[in-house]
């Protein structure tokens, strides 16, 4: 998607701090971290987000958590870490395309909401 903020990443267009990269997905440093460690994880497919996840498509999901255990790890979250996607409104997502934020780094708040 060509006004997506997110396909522009991946097309090179808007620089990041890369943590990872594969054919499925790419990975890099959240502009504002909320924790010491904060990286998102996108599909290199256009998804807006959780709700539109299906058969045809969720290979870019099962590759994704298949890396995050190592993104985690290369990022030094030895002692747990938090995976949350945020769909829609009510859950406050702002960028429409599909992402997996990795937050790690200190000891989590209990509150999940
Ligand atoms: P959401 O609120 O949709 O779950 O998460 C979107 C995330 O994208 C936010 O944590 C925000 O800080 C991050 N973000 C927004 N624009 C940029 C950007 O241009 N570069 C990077 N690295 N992160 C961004
Ligand atoms: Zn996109």
């Amino acid at each position: 998607m060509t006004d997506c903020l997110f396909c522009k990443i991946i097309a090179g267009e808007i620089p990041t701090s890369k943590v990872y990269e594969d054919e499925f997905c790419y990975a890099f440093k959240d502009i504002n971290p909320q924790a010491p460690v904060h990286i998102l994880v996108i599909p290199k497919k256009h998804l807006a987000s959780v709700d539109e996840i299906d058969c045809e498509n969720s290979i870019y999901v099962s590759k994704i958590f298949q890396v995050i255990p190592s993104i985690a790890k290369n990022a030094g979250l030895l002692n747990g870490y938090r995976v949350v996607s945020n769909c829609g409104d009510d859950a406050c997502q702002s960028v429409k395309h599909l992402h997996f934020h990795i937050l790690g780094g200190r000891q989590l708040s209990g509150e999940m909401a």
